[in-house]
């Protein structure tokens, strides 16, 4: 019974063995221990379910367990492996959750309701309107800081931590869900908070596969959209595993290699030719689009030039894209263009028939806006020891 401890996350840097958290468990996962139990596989399903359909992790609430295996389950350590610490809201309705780990790190996710002007013109209307409902989208993180060095991100500028296990992945949604307010309904899940979610493939689709478990969460894949700097190997995987029915979110940013290895170094790795290839054989079902964002970030990449360039790179690629006029941070002296600036480039890809829009700023007075998900508070806490991010 000892696996069922939370792993010690504090002797990680790396890999956070996923198998040690029960919350990152599958029912047939769960199955086989209990079996080694001496208890009945059918409790599998049910334990399964108070975890990921009702958010419990107290045993003795698991009314329906015998109150022998509730007590077996609590003495092996059935706990959460994040709690909440701080809670703030925007004035736009958006909340940012400050979860604290279990060894004293720190991560961020977002609940962001969505707008009629924008996003539900991206919505697809497959099922028709949630009648009343406001619809919530969660962007929610993958790693404790970031290793890809993306030049204007304040992630990327704390360097990577550790990366979060599966559990502790799950567990900001399952903790989120608590904070949706009456009459909203989590729609979205996005895995655009901080980290690099195919830097860690691993827990990122373990994460996946327990969120849409019929028995758990239960949320769709096309409802979740993982977005990543362009990691090539974990692109073409990502399409294989799901068949192409997770939404893709690629970290473009810059039409030309010279451009994008000067913001996101990862580019020297990965070239835009084997990122645009990769692109081009994502099997995406039909009506789906890939997003494409694009921070425009003022004299870098924001030019007519680099524009013209973008609609000729993305040309027969079934693409969206979403211009991200940059979000200030403390640690870049880097700034969005002026209005006109957006405005110019927006035309010149509407002009060529790219579809494109303008994301709006939301939650950007708790620095819940991209990019800011860490450091100034600073949100990536850091324990004792740790160097203080430049
Ligand atoms: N590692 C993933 C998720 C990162 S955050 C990725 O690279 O896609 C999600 C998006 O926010 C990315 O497109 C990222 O480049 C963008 N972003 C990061 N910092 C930003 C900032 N300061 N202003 C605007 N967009 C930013």
């Amino acid at each position: 019974m000892n696996s069922l401890k939370p792993v010690d996350a504090t002797r990680s840097r790396g890999r956070v063995a996923p198998e040690l958290h029960p919350v990152s468990r599958t029912p047939e996962e769960w199955k086989s221990i209990l079996e080694g139990m001496g208890e009945r596989s059918f409790r599998a399903k049910q334990i399964f379910q108070w975890i990921h359909r009702g958010g419990v992790l107290d045993a003795e609430a698991m009314t329906d367990l015998s109150k022998e295996l509730r007590h077996k389950l609590n003495d092996a350590g059935l706990s959460t492996p994040a709690e909440v610490a701080e809670v703030q809201r925007s004035a736009d309705g958006t909340r940012k959750l400050l979860l604290r780990l279990t060894d004293g790190y720190s991560v961020e996710c977002v609940l962001i309701p969505m707008t009629r002007d924008t996003d539900e013109a991206e919505e697809d209307d497959e099922e028709g309107s949630l009648s009343g409902q406001q619809r919530v989208t969660l962007c929610i993180s993958t790693q404790v800081g970031c290793a890809m060095g993306c030049v204007f991100c304040a992630s990327g500028k704390a360097g990577l931590k550790r990366a979060l296990g599966a559990a502790e992945i799950v567990s900001q949604v399952l903790i989120a869900k608590k904070y949706l307010e009456p009459g909203e309904t989590l729609r979205n899940l996005v895995f655009m908070g901080m980290g690099e979610p195919l830097h860690h493939y691993e827990e990122t689709v373990r994460s996946i596969r327990l969120i849409t478990h019929a028995d758990g969460i239960a949320m769709s894949p096309r409802r979740i959209t993982v977005s990543t700097v362009g990691l090539v190997p974990g692109i073409r995987k990502l399409g294989q595993d799901f068949a192409g029915k997770l939404g893709l979110a690629i970290s473009l940013h810059a039409p030309d290699n010279e451009t994008r290895s000067s913001i996101l170094p990862m580019n020297e790795r990965y070239p835009l030719s084997e990122l645009m290839a990769a692109l081009r054989e994502y099997p995406l079902p039909p009506r789906r689009r890939i997003t494409i964002e694009y921070t425009l970030l003022q004299g870098s990449n924001d030019s007519a030039e680099h524009a013209l360039r973008l609609v000729k790179l993305l040309r027969g690629l079934r693409c969206k894209v979403n211009l991200i006029p940059m979000n200030p941070i403390d640690a870049s002296d880097l700034q969005p263009p002026s209005e006109e600036v957006v405005e110019r480039f927006r035309g010149i890809l509407a002009e060529h028939r790219v579809s494109c829009s303008v994301r709006k700023r939301r939650g950007d007075d708790v620095d819940a806006a991209c990019g800011q998900l860490a450091l100034k508070q600073p949100l990536v806490r850091l324990r004792r020891g740790d160097d203080v991010p430049a």
